[in-house]
């Protein structure tokens, strides 16, 4: 049997970073079994769809490298893959079941449902529409086939709704969770069409997975409670059912509860994917997409190994579906800074460069072979390619002002005309290149009979405005004789 898995969105809003997990884990299954990986756009509640939510999908998908081999934008043989594209394929399953006995109109009003509900909640019970009650309710069950079409024929509105069997003890299983046991007496008679023309989510998706030949449904574990509905239903249609696993939820950075978008507002992390209205995606916080998927792949699954760091291709071979948890995978920011940094590391300082002159207003104008030199001067101290440039714009201009703490520790009496001294003797070097300066600083400390730090400091304060960076030599050899002496000299005016 062909693997085929399928990632089925809804497109609703932005595709959260669950969701992203949950479409990667289905893409990894894919290519370790050299299936297909679908992406369907169950688009079927129309009163939900968003603008622009299933361009967004598709452009996550790309972001993280994932593409899927058969969509909307890519078809395959079992298209369309959008659901408001088959509606007809619903309805005529939707009256097969209606046909076997299966299935049934209900005319019951919203008016009719609520009252009976607060009537049963009134005496501390639960409304199931369900074999208990379903013959006093107003259904085809109950009323006469003229009846039946009449009400049809006129138009009064309806639903389609299972028929849920009584007594019986479902045995489900779940690669991840092993065999769940559902007492079926618990189920309702959950709708599969309403008059709309529309079917429901249950409808849809198990007559989509069975056309398009799904083997394997890898889904969130908020779709657990509707496995039960889903087995009964390749039961009624007499289908073969795929094989399930429902991924454990995302929880909050502290590691109770579901991770929520209040959580990313609250910690400063971004919890979709790319950015959307007023909130900043991982892509454009500047996430890395190979840390993403990095970080993602191990929400939930691990070998139990010591290895963190996966490539993409390392996934495809190694994941394995029996090794993902069953309980929740906490949202660890700082472990996704940790994968940043990494991957950040493994960049060439040519890509980095150039996303810098690309992205950040003040370089756009640099030349690309020296910044490519600042990178592989500065990067190994940073997690964000931004930040490469934020947290080291003295590479580009003077220090605005120092580090007051920095300025007292280190300025001693003598330091202006120590600094004076050494400015003179950077003026006569010819070669302003690392090494020559870090002899030049030395022979003059020497000369002088102190210590080297009662100079590399404050000439670092100077060049620097803080007792950060990295070493003073190749800033002064960046940023050239000129500026480094001009900087010195600011110095010497601020504190004499
Ligand atoms: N449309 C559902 C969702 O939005 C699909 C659930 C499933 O994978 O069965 O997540």
């Amino acid at each position: 049997m062909k693997v085929r898995v399928r990632f089925a969105p809804s497109p609703t809003g932005p595709l959260h970073i669950g969701g992203l997990r949950t479409a990667l884990f289905n893409y990894l299954f894919a290519k370790k079994h050299q299936g297909a990986f679908v992406l369907r756009v169950e688009d079927t509640d129309q009163s939900r769809l968003v603008e622009g939510a299933e361009q967004y999908i598709q452009d996550a998908l790309s972001w993280l490298g994932i593409p899927p081999d058969e969509s909307p934008a890519h078809k395959g043989g079992h298209g369309p893959y959008r659901q408001s594209e088959r509606r007809a394929i619903y309805e005529e399953h939707a009256m097969r079941l209606v046909q076997e006995g299966k299935a049934y109109y209900a005319f019951d009003s919203t008016e009719q449902l609520d009252a009976l509900r607060k009537e049963a909640e009134a005496k501390g019970e639960k409304f199931i529409y369900n074999h208990n009650n379903r013959d006093g309710l107003h259904n085809s069950l109950q009323l006469s086939s003229e009846e039946t079409s009449r009400l049809l024929e006129e138009k009064h509105p309806f639903v389609i709704r299972f028929k849920s069997p009584a007594d019986r003890q479902l045995q489900l299983d779940d690669l991840i969770r092993g065999r769940i046991v559902i007492d079926s007496n618990l189920l309702d008679d959950k709708i599969l069409f309403k008059s709309d023309g529309f079917p429901t989510y249950h409808l849809a998706n198990v007559v989509d997975d069975h056309l398009m030949e799904i083997s394997h449904v890898i889904r969130g574990e908020e779709w657990l409670p509707s496995l039960a509905l889903h087995y009964l239903l390749y039961e009624a249609f007499e289908w073969e059912a795929p094989q399930f696993a429902h991924l454990p939820l995302l929880l909050k950075p502290q590691g109770k509860g579901k991770l929520s978008k209040r959580d990313g507002e609250k910690g400063g992390f971004p919890v979709f994917p790319l950015s959307w209205g007023e909130s900043t995606g991982f892509k454009e916080s500047g996430y890395l997409s190979n840390a993403t998927l990095n970080f993602l792949a191990l929400l939930g699954w691990n070998e139990g190994v010591e290895q963190e760091i996966y490539s993409l291709d390392e996934l495809k071979q190694r994941f394995d579906i029996d090794r993902v948890n069953k309980s929740g995978a906490r949202f660890d920011v700082e472990k996704l800074k940790w994968f940043n940094h990494h991957y950040i590391q493994q960049a060439s300082n040519a890509s980095l460069a150039a996303t810098l002159q690309n992205t950040q207003a003040a370089l756009s104008a640099a030349d690309l072979e020296s910044l490519e030199h600042f990178v592989g001067l500065v990067k190994e101290r940073e997690s964000f390619i931004a930040d490469i440039y934020t947290h080291n714009t003295y590479f580009f201009e003077s220090p605005s002002s120092y580090d007051p703490k920095a300025l007292k520790k280190q300025i001693k009496e003598d330091t202006p005309a120590l600094l004076a001294g050494l400015a003179a003797k950077l003026q006569a070097l010819e070669d302003f290149k690392s090494a020559g300066l870090s002899d030049c600083l030395a022979s003059y400390c020497e000369e002088k009979n102190i210590g080297l730090g009662r100079v590399m400091a404050p000439v670092r304060l100077s060049l620097v405005g803080a007792l950060k960076g990295p070493s003073i030599y190749e800033i002064m050899a960046f940023i050239g004789k000129e500026s480094s002496i001009q900087r010195i000299d600011n110095l010497i005016q601020h504190t004499s």
